[in-house]
């Protein structure tokens, strides 16, 4: 493994900031404290700070040798919070607000992104162009990418391509994965109200009874996927929320049902979109009911850019050998990163995270998965994933 060896150096006290921002997790747009770590490192190492992007976003402008003559430039994005819920690790930097944990682990994301920063910052000659590197709030749910964006990311701070990096539990330690097209979902939420007539449950004839028609409903909604969309095209219908009724004597009024729709293109979200309210609204009508039907695009589906895919391939490639870049499995997941490749060429890059033996002595009994509360992130990849970050930059910024 080429690491730089700097790199290697800074480790330890990179880490140490890791697990003072995970004992410090903040929520969406809540990224005061980390925000102010960041863009005061940042100052400290006299890189130039840009604050209040989509709340809480910091951005670090790193000038080479030309001083951003070149016109060239790349950015590099991690994201800051972290999830609302309890964390089960009880060694020394677990979360010291209850309810709030990194257990997606980026915290460690922000970390690899402030070593390359302090790196590039000692080693302006070794770069032509303009490094960004972008720390962005709210990817979990609140779409901090989309709001950087909309606050002037791309114009304020001209760039050709932007990438991002996220952590993969499972995926053999030591390795890293990118791939052209899709990386991630499509996120979207559904929400259907079949209003019948309620009443006494031993009269039937006197109500409409909304539970058959739902029950109907969410067995139809499982033929999209299966009779509707193209077998060699992905896609996800779950209904995972279904309330009625309060009583064994009462027929409800009504029946909610609520769910998640993933997919990696837009066509075929349509197409879901499209099916999903032709069955609501006849099989309701079929039996006499009303049909409410809501869906909310949340994230579009992250799709990585073919050339500058295969030129971070090529870079994980220098860095870990043929043996260490593994295939990139699209995750049916979603990702705000996507806002920012609707706007700018770019992809979405894996470092594995191991299996879970990195974890400290109190970690708790759970997998270490994202997601999970017994989750932590290996600050054994800090070096790697710096290495890459600076490499990455500098290769991208001489290429013609
Ligand atoms: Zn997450
Ligand atoms: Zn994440």
């Amino acid at each position: 493994m080429a690491l730089l060896p700097e790199l290697e150096e800074s480790a330890a006290a990179i880490a140490a900031l890791r697990r003072d921002i995970h004992a410090h997790p903040e929520l969406c747009f809540e990224e005061v404290r980390t925000s102010d770590l960041v863009a005061a490192r940042l100052e400290q190492w006299g890189v130039e700070v840009h604050r209040g992007l989509g709340r809480t976003g910091v951005v670090g402008t790193l000038r080479g040798r030309d001083g951003g003559a070149s016109g060239r430039a790349i950015g590099l994005r991690a994201d800051m919070d972290a999830l609302p819920m309890q964390e089960f690790n009880t060694f020394v930097h677990a979360s010291r607000h209850a309810g709030k944990m990194h257990a997606c682990g980026h915290d460690g994301h922000t970390a690899m992104l402030l070593a390359a920063a302090q790196y590039l910052a000692a080693h302006r000659e070794s770069f032509e162009g303009t490094v960004y590197v972008i720390f962005q709030p709210a990817e979990e749910g609140g779409g901090g990418a989309r709001e950087m964006v909309k606050d002037g990311l791309f114009t304020r701070f001209p760039m050709q391509a932007v990438f991002g990096m996220h952590n993969w539990p499972g995926m053999r330690a030591g390795t890293m994965a990118v791939g052209a097209g899709p990386a991630m979902a499509s996120s979207n939420e559904f929400r259907i109200v079949v209003r019948g007539k309620g009443g006494h449950a031993a009269m039937p004839h006197m109500v409409v009874d909304p539970v058959p028609v739902a029950a109907q409903l969410i067995l139809a909604l499982q033929t999209i996927v299966s009779r509707n969309v193209k077998p060699i095209e992905a896609g996800v219908v779950s209904v995972t929320m279904v309330h009625a009724g309060e009583a064994t004597n009462v027929v409800p009024d009504s029946v909610e049902l609520q769910g998640t729709v993933r997919t990696f293109t837009l066509e075929v979200l349509d197409l879901i979109e499209q099916r999903m309210r032709q069955l609501s609204e006849s099989i309701c009508q079929a039996h006499g009911a009303q049909c409410e039907f809501e869906f909310v695009r949340n994230y579009p589906p992250t799709i990585n850019s073919a050339a500058e895919a295969e030129f971070a391939r090529q870079v994980m490639r220098e860095i870990l050998g043929d043996e260490g870049v593994v295939p990139q499995e699209p995750s049916m997941g979603a990702e705000d990163f996507a806002f920012m490749l609707l706007e700018k060429p770019g992809a979405y890059c894996f470092i594995a995270n191991g299996d879970g033996d990195h974890r400290a002595p109190g970690h708790g009994g759970g997998p270490c998965t994202l997601h999970n509360p017994s989750y932590d992130f290996n600050d054994a990849l800090i070096p790697l994933g710096a290495t890459f970050w600076v490499k990455l930059a500098q290769r991208w910024l001489a290429a013609t």
